[in-house]
């Protein structure tokens, strides 16, 4: 999150039940995307946003349309469209934890990747709101399983990326299902000339909104060595460390290069997860759960797969790979030096790609040497160990378990303190938490040698 400014929300016209929910939040005042967009999205403008993950730009939409919403209605008022599962899930609960205080207020996911028939059951119920990615939202309206014509609001978020990934006919075939007469939010991060475009296409007079110049928030150092493609992982290792950053995304342009990339890092002692396209979904969520656990150090990722990523306190950034474009380039380094925590970008640069590097100096405006790779003879020290190890629970919501439940069969019999107990995530059949590393051993003695509710479920090590 960028800073907050000193605007309270209570100075907006929001429904008391979301006042409320930002408050047990504890969000005491906006975040600057909060106060620009919020005002015209509540005076129901259509708003054209440039904004990134980190901005609050998630609850800046999320208040705007859950205020319009007519939650005795039954039916589809809202639709946010997003370029991934993972951003989609993680937009779907914002949304949720903002609703905490609208009763009855139900939010679905639709999104690629999951089973069709699953989601045609949960459809039987409309929704009020639907997050999805375009084509399987697309492919439910032409079943006939999803109906648009009541949506009041919708809303496009991370736009660029959505037609990076080839979205663009998708999106105004579902939009040429919703009602004229509906709000569009479009949120993006970069503004290429096509963003533009689809804001000509799909809106009506929107309010412009820039947050921050890049410039202003770059407390992020960059570096660029120039490397031979067969110095790439050699380079790797070397950056690795001189720097030991404790948590950092290695960016490859190819599915397979990743794969190769994370075997050779585990190889050389790291603890390293792959993320991309050709893993199932399985595979994927449960190296960012990894990840954001903070029980794995490096996640070796496709620009793609590490979309809607929202892990706010990244080391560093390696370009293993340079972007194939300065907008992605800016992507990639916006997830680390977040909230002043003073990022490390690092590029590796290939004797035919000085033209990359260029055209991220025009975008930055400024230019930045090229150096040397830290080619070093002195010993290799251990790569450290991660804080925490992430354990897997075969139990989840559908079986009654809530985060409580966890931590309160891991601290019985004061076994663990809450303070050794890291993040929760429960699923529909499962669950995960994050222990620190020297408590790993016990916390699994005591799960499954204990009981959770009252019950016992198999628990391992996940890795
Ligand atoms: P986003 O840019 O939507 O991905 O939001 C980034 C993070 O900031 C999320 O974890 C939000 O919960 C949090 N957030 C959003 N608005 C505020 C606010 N006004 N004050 C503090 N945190 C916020």
């Amino acid at each position: 999150m960028t800073s907050p400014l000193d605007t309270p929300f209570n100075t907006l016209p929001l429904r008391p039940e979301l006042l409320a929910s930002v408050e047990s939040l504890e969000y005491s005042a906006m975040s600057a995307i909060q106060m620009q967009a919020l005002p015209a999205i509540l005076d129901k403008r259509d708003v054209l946003a440039q904004a990134r993950t980190g901005s609050g730009k998630t609850a800046a939409f999320a208040l705007g349309l859950l205020d319009k919403l007519e939650i005795q209605t039954y039916r589809t008022q809202a639709l946010v469209l997003c370029p991934t599962r993972e951003l989609a899930d993680q937009v779907a609960a914002d949304i949720r934890r903002l609703a905490s205080a609208l009763p009855n207020t139900r939010v679905l996911t639709l999104c690629g990747g999951k089973p069709m028939q699953a989601q045609l059951n949960s459809l039987r119920r409309d929704a009020h709101v639907i997050v999805g990615t375009p084509g399987r939202v697309l492919k439910h309206l032409e079943k006939g399983s999803l109906l648009l014509d009541g949506v009041r609001t919708l809303v496009l978020d991370e736009a660029d990326r959505m037609l990076d990934m080839g979205f663009h006919d998708d999106i105004i075939r579902i939009l040429d299902r919703t009602d004229r007469r509906r709000q569009t939010l479009l949120f993006s991060a970069t503004y290429p000339d096509q963003i533009r475009q689809i804001s000509e296409a799909v809106q009506v007079d929107p309010v412009e909104i820039r947050v921050e110049s890049l410039q202003q928030e770059e407390p992020i150092r960059q570096v660029f060595y120039a490397v031979e493609e067969n110095d790439k992982s050699a380079a790797l290792l070397a950056v690795l460390q001189s720097n030991q950053p404790d948590s950092c995304i290695v960016f490859c342009n190819r599915k397979q290069h990743c794969q190769s990339l994370t075997q050779a890092l585990l190889d050389q002692g790291y603890w390293a997860k792959a993320l991309h396209g050709d893993l199932d979904q399985q595979a994927r969520d449960e190296s960012i759960l990894l990840f954001a656990n903070g029980s794995t150090s490096i996640l070796v990722a496709t620009d793609v797969a590490a979309r809607g990523l929202d892990i706010d306190t990244l080391a560093a950034v390696i370009n293993h790979d340079m972007a194939l474009d300065p907008d992605t380039h800016v992507h990639r380094i916006g997830r680390t030096g977040r909230a002043g925590h003073g990022g490390l970008a690092i590029s590796f640069v290939l004797p035919n790609e000085q033209y990359r590097l260029e055209a991220i100096e025009q975008r930055l405006e400024r230019r930045f040497p090229v150096e040397q790779w830290p080619r070093s003879e002195a010993r290799r020290s251990r790569p450290a160990l991660p804080a925490t190890v992430t354990l897997h629970i075969n139990a989840g919501r559908k079986d009654k378990i809530r985060p409580g439940d966890i931590v309160g069969a891991l601290t019985a019999g004061e076994s663990l303190n809450k303070e050794q107990i890291g993040k929760i995530t429960v699923q529909d059949r499962k669950a995960y938490v994050a222990v620190d590393r020297d408590q790993g051993s016990l916390a699994l003695e005591v799960l499954n040698g204990g009981r959770i509710k009252g019950r016992r479920f198999k628990v391992r090590l996940l890795r």
